[in-house]
């Protein structure tokens, strides 16, 4: 269990600090709506109202004033507030799993401090079994995103989450818990605990109530460590990815700007109209904007997995996802501009 580092946010002299985002996953029915709800009444009435974007489809009416609406065309402007809320689809793995997921995850994650949190319905989760899933399912959005994260631990309010705690403090607690249980899972749990030790071991856990308000400040604790853990160990990763990849750009670029002046023969071409035309993506937020299809193309596929990226679940070299996403953003680019 991380400890609780009451440390003041990290406040940069003169220039403003970078909102922090905080992408709220979840199982359908653990209460993200809710919560981030919730979050942004506290929020406001802390005098710090945050941005909240709303990615969930499925939401007829936003319980909550959304800035951005992935129902609307998304409209995004520089934001200089100190939170993010990003709330995202009912099925988890609709986000998670699919490109467009992985796009926006990527393209907020290298610009701002971005944090998981991962809403889980407590009083569902009272069998160890159940426990263990919901458990693995959060270390394999751990390592699919790479953030860091917080597990709240939601709807206390029916049930404390102490029991969950010492489960995960507690080995001989948790074996006990097991050997109440007669099913054949339970062996296949009992080896999957001591894999998950080492995940508990760097977890951040909060029980919160999302109906009542409980443990919001708490939660802010944790947010503000998690925000520290991205400057000290996600900030300067993406730093020299995206070196690499301007670096990438910047030759692909010289040779398409080789190839078009090759093809317009001897025609003169204005070096400047030129390099603005082929101007790299100059940050990876533009990137959201321009995806201006996004929703549509969501609209049409109705089938939720249509959206599936396999390359990106399946390649295995370094940062494939950062990877793909630049090179989708860059192949979009040079469709519209070379109409
Ligand atoms: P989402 O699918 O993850 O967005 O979940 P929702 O926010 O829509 O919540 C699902 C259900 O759980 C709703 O009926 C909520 O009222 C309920 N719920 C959410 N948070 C809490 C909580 O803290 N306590 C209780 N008792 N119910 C909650
Ligand atoms: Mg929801």
């Amino acid at each position: 269990m991380a400890a609780a580092a009451a440390t003041s946010a990290p406040q940069a002299s003169g220039s403003p600090r970078p909102p922090v985002c905080l992408l709220v996953l979840g199982m359908a029915g653990s209460g993200k709506t809710t919560f981030v709800q919730r979050l942004t009444g506290h929020l406001h009435s802390q005098g710090s109202p945050p941005y909240v974007i709303n990615l969930d489809p499925a939401v007829h009416e936003v319980p909550f004033p959304a800035n951005i609406d992935i129902r609307d065309t998304v409209k995004y402007k520089e934001v200089m507030k100190q939170y993010v809320l990003i709330d995202t689809p009912g099925q988890i793995e609709v986000f998670t799993w699919s490109a467009s997921g992985t796009i926006i995850t990527e393209a907020l994650a290298s610009s701002f401090p971005t944090i998981v949190i991962y809403v889980m319905d407590t009083s569902r989760s009272t069998s160890p079994v159940t426990f263990m899933s919901n458990m693995l399912y959060a270390c394999s959005i751990l390592y699919k995103t790479k953030l860091p994260f917080i597990v709240v631990m939601n709807k206390t309010d029916i049930i404390d989450h102490s029991f969950a705690v010492e489960w995960m403090q507690d080995f001989e607690a948790f074996q006990d818990a097991l050997n109440q249980e007669t099913t054949y899972v339970s062996n296949l749990t009992r080896s999957m605990s001591l894999v998950l030790d080492e995940f508990y071991s760097s977890l951040r856990v909060v029980g919160v109530s999302a109906v009542l308000g409980t443990g919001l400040d708490e939660l802010f604790v944790q947010v503000t460590s998690a925000a520290e853990e991205y400057e000290r160990e996600y900030r300067p990763e993406y730093e020299r990815l995206k070196k690499s990849l301007a670096s990438a750009q910047s030759q692909q670029q010289k040779e398409q700007l080789e190839r078009l002046q090759k093809d317009m023969g001897s025609v003169a071409l204005g070096t400047g109209t030129a390099a603005e035309t082929l101007s790299p993506v100059r940050d990876p937020s533009d990137l959201i904007l321009s995806r201006g299809t996004l929703d549509e193309e969501d609209e049409e596929a109705d089938s939720d997995t249509d959206d599936i990226d396999h390359r990106v679940t399946e390649e295995s070299h370094e940062e494939p996802a950062f990877q793909n996403f630049m090179q989708e953003s860059m192949s979009q680019y040079w469709k519209r501009n070379n109409k």
